[in-house]
This record gives structure tokens, C-alpha cells and sequence, in this order.
């Protein structure tokens, strides 16, 4: 593996401002772009007139060719996985009866699953899962990232996002590569082949399609369900005008509320959306969450009434509840347990998703390949191995990541800040006694460690001018699949999401405005 080259190449300033300017100007007239933050006490307007461009990195960054092609070739594994996980009743029951206890959220989400799956499954045992497996670069040690190899932040199983904007990043670095040669400032700039041919926004636009058509029903229409004051709506929307113009299908964009109002299951459990526009109702084939995740979406028990409604009708949901439990960070720990893995994907009790990879099926080369990028997981229950690493966790913070079971970003506690967190979790659990210890409903992750050396020019949203910065690029791989009851099978990898944010943010979120939204240079 070729080592990382210093990274960016040297510019001058007018290079830099003229990049700028391109960047900016192909953002926004391609729809690589994002709400404005409101002005203080003002709502995202329901008629927007404004944009900004996404927060994006002027150079592609460097990435091992190799590192890539092998986060891409093991998606297929990772689909079929989750898709066995969705369907161990058994497994997924074993998890949460542990993390219920001690997790509001993922105790609703539960038990609102356990009380309808029997039914549901009879009104529509088919699962599209819409993933994006997570990794970041570890470079064991070796500062020039010549080692550099795949680790696992986490697997996406609910609202996976940013797959348009991605595909805008990639076709955006393309382009001023195509149009300024990047003034021959590096050699790989000019190189067709080092750049991606990143398909994200069709792949997964074609994803929600195939669930419309194992629904059955043209006329039926997909349902993003979304959140309220949502500024990144364009890599939703762009997905709708896929859906549209590629597939010739139709969607409509509802939050909770609005759902709760429009909304109803008829005998036969379909689910109509009345149009307050005079039109027919809509029949709902596909039900696809971009919200959902998190429990500021579920303000009252309303809410989730409105999640059990969609659920037990026979749309197709993106993904089900069983879906979005089998993404807790609980469930990756477990599966890094000896033995857990291979029992899943290879253990002939285990349910049958109907596919394997490639033309045959799952082997423990396959096992071995997935337990490749994975790190350091471990519990933080009253096992030996939870007593283990609440040691560890209080004696070495520096190398580890204490996780809730949460999506979205913000929730995560790091290195010094866990000692004293543990801490007041056990002095929570002494003021008022629960039926398990506060910390079970968190794991422990030991660190990644990227590649030290790679800059590249960010530049926010809404701000134009670039800013030299020390970056950490995290890699998303999505991936279709759709499967359970008689449904043919589908199980593809969907194209691929760069995240590049400043070295001194532990966190990566785009949407809570620190990551960039980049493209991998493959080297
Ligand atoms: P979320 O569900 O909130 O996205 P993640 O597990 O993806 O939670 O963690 C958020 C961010 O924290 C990641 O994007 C990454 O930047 C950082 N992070 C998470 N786990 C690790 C790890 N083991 N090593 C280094 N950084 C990590
Ligand atoms: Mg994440």
C-alpha cells in the first residue's frame, strides 16, 4: 500500500479563491446544498427562498485504493447480517431485555414491537433496510497511513443519510478536476481513475424502489416520514426526484403530526393519506424514516402511536421497528462477542434471509472478513467481561469511546470525560436503585486512531471561505436489502459517503455542522 502523500498539495492563494469560487457556484446550482440555519426565534420557512451550499472540502481527500474496494466488497455480508438479526426474535429479545432497563427510548421501542410482530408479520413480513456501515481509517502507529486499514465506527440501520449529497461531493471534485486540472498542483488531481464513480443517490433512489415494487401496487406512492424544520431536505428531495423521474414512482414528504392527521389503516390494512388538495387519497407502499431515531422525535406518547399505526399496516417499512433495534450499538457489541458472529450468519437455526453473497453462500471467510474492521467492543454488565472493561474504562480512558444506544450524533462520551461520567451513573444507581447498574445501557469502544498528516481545505455552510484544517475522514458504505416473506431477495452495495471533519472534533456530524461532505482520492 502506497503511503498517504502530504496532503494538500501547495497552492496559491489565487488558486485556493478561484477553487472557492467553483465549488460554491457548482454547489448551488447542483442542489449539493442545505437550509440555512433560521435567524434566532425564526422556524425554517415552509416556502424556502434560501439556500446555502453543504459543508464541503475543496480537494478530495487521499484514501488507500485498497482500504476502499474492501469496505465496498463486504457490504453484501454486512446486509445479509443485520437482515439475520431482524429476523431473531430470539436474539433481538436476549439484547434488549438488558438495555431496557436502563434506556427509555429503546424500552418503547421494544415493547411496542413485542405487543404487534406476531400480527405484523402476518400483514407484511417483508423488511427494506436502506444501511450505511461506517468506518474510519486506523493506522496502527504508522503516522504515514502506509498501513492504514478499515476499522467500524458503527452500521446505520434508520435514516442513513447524506447518499445524495455524497454523489454531488464526488461529481462535484470531478468536475473541478475536469474544468481547472486543479492547476497541476498534483499529479492525482488530474487522474480520472482516482477519483469515484459514486453512485449513492441512484442506488439508493433505485433501493426505495424495489421495496415500491414488492409492494405491488403502481399507483401506491412512498411516504418520507421527516422531521419538523428539517434543513436537509435536498438530499432527501433529491431521492424523491429520482424515485420519480428513473422509476416513475411518486412520494410524499409527512412529518409524526401531519401523518397523525392524514392518516389511516383501512379493514384491509392499507395505509391512505387523505390530500388536503381535493385529490384521491394515497395509498402508502413504501414508509421510508428520515426521522425516527431519536427520542426528540417522539415528544409524546402521540408519536409513537403514529410509528405502531405505519407499522402494522402492509406498507413496507424502511426500515421496521425490528430493523431499527437490530442498529443498536448494544447489538454490534454483541456480535464482536466469540463465537456470536458466526453463529449468526453461519448457524443453521438461524432465520433464513433468502440470500448469500455472490452465488453462494456465507462462509467463514465471510465471518473472518467482517471481524477484520471490527475493534475493541465490550459490555459494561455485571459479566466478567462488563467488570473487565468498567476497569479498563477508569484506569485507561485515554484509549476508549463510552456509547449510549443512540443515533444521530452528540450522545457519545470520550476518553477523560468517562471516568467522573461512570461515576455519576453509579452514583445515580446508589441515590435510586433500578434492576440493573445505569451503565449497561452504554458499551465501551476502544479508539481509532487515523492516519496523522492529512489537511485539506473545508469550507461551512453558508461561509465560502476555506480553512486549512488537520482532518479525520470517516467512510460510509450504504447498502440495499430487502427481504422476509416472499419477496425475492435483494441484497446490493449502494455507493459510498466521505465525511471529513477537523482532527480536534471527536464527533462527525454534518447535519450538527462539523464534518464536511468530501470524496475519497483513491491512492
Ligand atoms: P452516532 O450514532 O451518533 O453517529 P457514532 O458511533 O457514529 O454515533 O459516533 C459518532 C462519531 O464519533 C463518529 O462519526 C466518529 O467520528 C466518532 N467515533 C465513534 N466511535 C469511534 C471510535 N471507536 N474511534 C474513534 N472515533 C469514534
Ligand atoms: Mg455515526
Amino acid at each position: 500500500m502506497a503511503p498517504l502523500p502530504t496532503w494538500p498539495p501547495a497552492m496559491t492563494e489565487a488558486q485556493k479563491a478561484d477553487l472557492a469560487q467553483q465549488a460554491a457556484t457548482y454547489a448551488l446550482a447542483n442542489g449539493f446544498t442545505l437550509l440555512p440555519v433560521p435567524a434566532k426565534g425564526e422556524r425554517v420557512p415552509a416556502i424556502p427562498t434560501q439556500v446555502i451550499t453543504a459543508p464541503l472540502s475543496l480537494l478530495p481527500t487521499p484514501f488507500p485504493r485498497p482500504a476502499y474496494v474492501q469496505a465496498k466488497s463486504i457490504q453484501r455480508v454486512y446486509n445479509a447480517l443485520y437482515a439475520r438479526v431482524t429476523l431473531d426474535w430470539e436474539f433481538l429479545d436476549k439484547i434488549m431485555m438488558h438495555v431496557a432497563p436502563v434506556d427509555d427510548f429503546q424500552a418503547e421501542l421494544w415493547n411496542r414491537w413485542k405487543a404487534i410482530r406476531e400480527e405484523i408479520t402476518v400483514t407484511q413480513p417483508v423488511h427494506l433496510g436502506i444501511f450505511r456501515s461506517d468506518y474510519l481509517l486506523h493506522a496502527h502507529g504508522n503516522a504515514t497511513g502506509q498501513k492504514a486499514v478499515i476499522k467500524q465506527v458503527e452500521f446505520n440501520t434508520i435514516a442513513a443519510s447524506f447518499g445524495a449529497l455524497s454523489q454531488k461531493a464526488s461529481e462535484m471534485h470531478r468536475y473541478l478536476s475536469e474544468q481547472s486540472g486543479y492547476y497541476n498542483v498534483h499529479p492525482q488531481l488530474r487522474n480520472a481513475n482516482a477519483f469515484v464513480d459514486n453512485h449513492s443517490l441512484e442506488d439508493i433512489a433505485a433501493g426505495l424502489a424495489e421495496g415500491h415494487q414488492a409492494y405491488g401496487s403502481r399507483e401506491a406512492a412512498v411516504l418520507f416520514v421527516v422531521q419538523e424544520g428539517e434543513r436537509n431536505v435536498f438530499d432527501q428531495r433529491a431521492l424523491e426526484y429520482r424515485l420519480l423521474k428513473n422509476h416513475d414512482v411518486r412520494s410524499v414528504r409527512l412529518t409524526f403530526a401531519e401523518i397523525a392527521q392524514r392518516g389511516q389503516l383501512d379493514d384491509d390494512k392499507v395505509f391512505w393519506l387523505d390530500s388536503p388538495l381535493g385529490k384521491e387519497p394515497l395509498e402508502v407502499a413504501v414508509v421510508y424514516y428520515r426521522a425516527a431515531y431519536t427520542p426528540a422525535d417522539y415528544t409524546t406518547s402521540a408519536e409513537w402511536d403514529t410509528r405502531v399505526l405505519l407499522e402494522r399496516s402492509q406498507a413496507i417499512k424502511c426500515p421496521s421497528m425490528a430493523l431499527q433495534l437490530a442498529g443498536a450499538k448494544k447489538v454490534q457489541q454483541v456480535l464482536a462477542e466469540p463465537g456470536v458472529l458466526e453463529d449468526m450468519l453461519l448457524g443453521s437455526s438461524r432465520p433464513d434471509v433468502g440470500f448469500g453473497v455472490g452465488s453462494g453462500s456465507l462462509t467463514e471467510r465471510d465471518c473472518a472478513a467482517l471481524r477484520e474492521t471490527w475493534t475493541g467492543l465490550w459490555p459494561l454488565d455485571s459479566s466478567e467481561e462488563g467488570k473487565k472493561a468498567y476497569q479498563l474504562a477508569r484506569e485507561y480512558p485515554e484509549r476508549f469511546v463510552l456509547k449510549p444506544q443512540r443515533e444521530g450524533g452528540g450522545n457519545n462520551i470520550y476518553r477523560d470525560n468517562i471516568p467522573p461520567y461512570l461515576a455519576k451513573l453509579d452514583e445515580e444507581d446508589k441515590a435510586q436503585p433500578g434492576e440493573a447498574p445505569r451503565r449497561e445501557a452504554y458499551i465501551l469502544m476502544e479508539l481509532i486512531e487515523p492516519p496523522q498528516g492529512v489537511h485539506n481545505f473545508l469550507v461551512r455552510g453558508g461561509e465560502g471561505t476555506p480553512r486549512l484544517a488537520d482532518v479525520v475522514s470517516e467512510l460510509g458504505v450504504y447498502g440495499v436489502s430487502l427481504f422476509g416473506g416472499k419477496a425475492v431477495p435483494v441484497n446490493k452495495e449502494a455507493g459510498t459517503l466521505l465525511r471529513t471533519k477537523g482532527r480536534e472534533s471527536d464527533e462527525g456530524g454534518v447535519a450538527i455542522g462539523i464534518s464536511s461532505i468530501d470524496s475519497p482520492l483513491l491512492i
